[in-house]
């Protein structure tokens, strides 16, 4: 069989990312962040790796890294508490994992695939995702790992304004939620040479959410899908308008039942059925032919992407 060109695209988040109050420091941290995410990934896929390796590597770098809102650095709930969520997906056989509501597992994206390959069952909340966890041999911290004063003083500012909002819209806020660390949820899909398929995503949600909630991201079709027939999609914005139009499995419903390309499908999401009940943020998605999409209807989004060996292309802005 023919090999295809592998594809890798990753995301740090959605949402109002202003241009004016981001200093090319701060802009060129992300930049770099994002680029060595890529290049690691994009080398796992040239050997050969699966889509699904690369997306939870990707991913996992990514919760590593305090810049993003996803593992350390992540936000706050309304208690002052973490609760993170995350899943997988693999395009060829449909296999998902995710967890969801957990403050103990130091890389959430693991978690995930560890339900994934277990197989019983495909999403795992609280206390018993964290056993499984436990169970399985993952690194386990404290809930005090996840947290940085940034992300607290952003819950104070929110907190007293009653609003639920996904980390970027600080930005936008007067003062600024967090002028210097703009945060963002984090995702990956990517195309391996084998012609297959994958998606991950993981976040801490909004700051200022209510504990319990759960948004999109680890909601398999809402904020994370895959499928070897159309294409991979992971979001970030807004979660619970992602829910209501299971945007993910809307991009490939909207390719496997209408015949849509990639382009129109993500367009007809972000750019229609999101706005249309007020909903913000962006996907990333790959198709089984390799190509790409990085739509957001916010001011920016986070977000890199490689094709084959060529160098690695990282943007912020529109
Ligand atoms: N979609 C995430 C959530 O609602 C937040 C984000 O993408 O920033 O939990």
């Amino acid at each position: 069989m023919k090999k295809a060109t592998p594809v890798i695209a990753i995301h740090g988040g959605a949402g109002t990312i202003n241009a004016a109050t981001t200093s090319a420091a701060q802009a060129q941290a992300y930049h770099d962040a994002l680029r060595n995410v890529v290049l690691a990934a994009q080398a796992l896929l040239i050997k050969g790796a699966s889509a699904l390796d690369a997306t939870c590597l990707a991913v996992e770098m990514l919760e590593d890294c305090p810049l993003f809102n996803a593992g350390h650095g992540s936000v706050f709930t309304h208690g002052e508490t973490h609760e993170l969520d995350a899943a997988v997906m693999d395009g060829a056989t449909l296999a998902a994992g995710a967890i969801a509501g957990v403050c103990h597992i130091r890389r959430p994206v693991r978690a995930a695939r560890a339900v994934l390959e277990d197989g019983a069952h495909v999403l795992l909340a609280g206390p018993g995702a964290e056993a499984f966890a436990r169970e399985h041999g993952l690194e386990m911290v404290e809930p005090s790992y996840f947290s940085t004063e940034a992300r607290r003083q952003q819950l104070y500012r929110v907190r007293g304004t009653g609003r639920v909002v996904t980390d970027h819209e600080g930005a936008a806020m007067t003062p600024p939620l967090d002028e210097d660390k703009k945060l963002g949820t984090v995702g990956a899909v990517a195309l391996d040479m084998h012609g297959h398929l994958a998606a991950a995503t993981s976040t801490g949600g909004m700051t200022n959410k209510r504990v319990g909630r759960i948004g999109d991201s680890p909601l398999i079709g809402a904020g994370t899908y895959a499928d070897d027939r159309t294409a991979a999609v992971s979001c970030t914005g807004s979660g619970e308008m992602f829910i209501r139009v299971a945007a993910a499995y809307d991009v490939c419903a909207r390719m496997a039942y209408g015949g849509a390309t990639l382009e129109a499908a993500t367009h007809a999401v972000v750019q229609q059925s999101l706005p249309a009940i007020g909903g913000t943020g962006g996907l990333i998605a790959v198709d089984r032919h390799g190509n790409l999409s990085l739509a957001f209807n916010s001011e920016g989004m986070y977000r890199a992407h490689a094709r084959g060996d060529e160098s690695p292309v990282t943007a912020i802005f529109a």
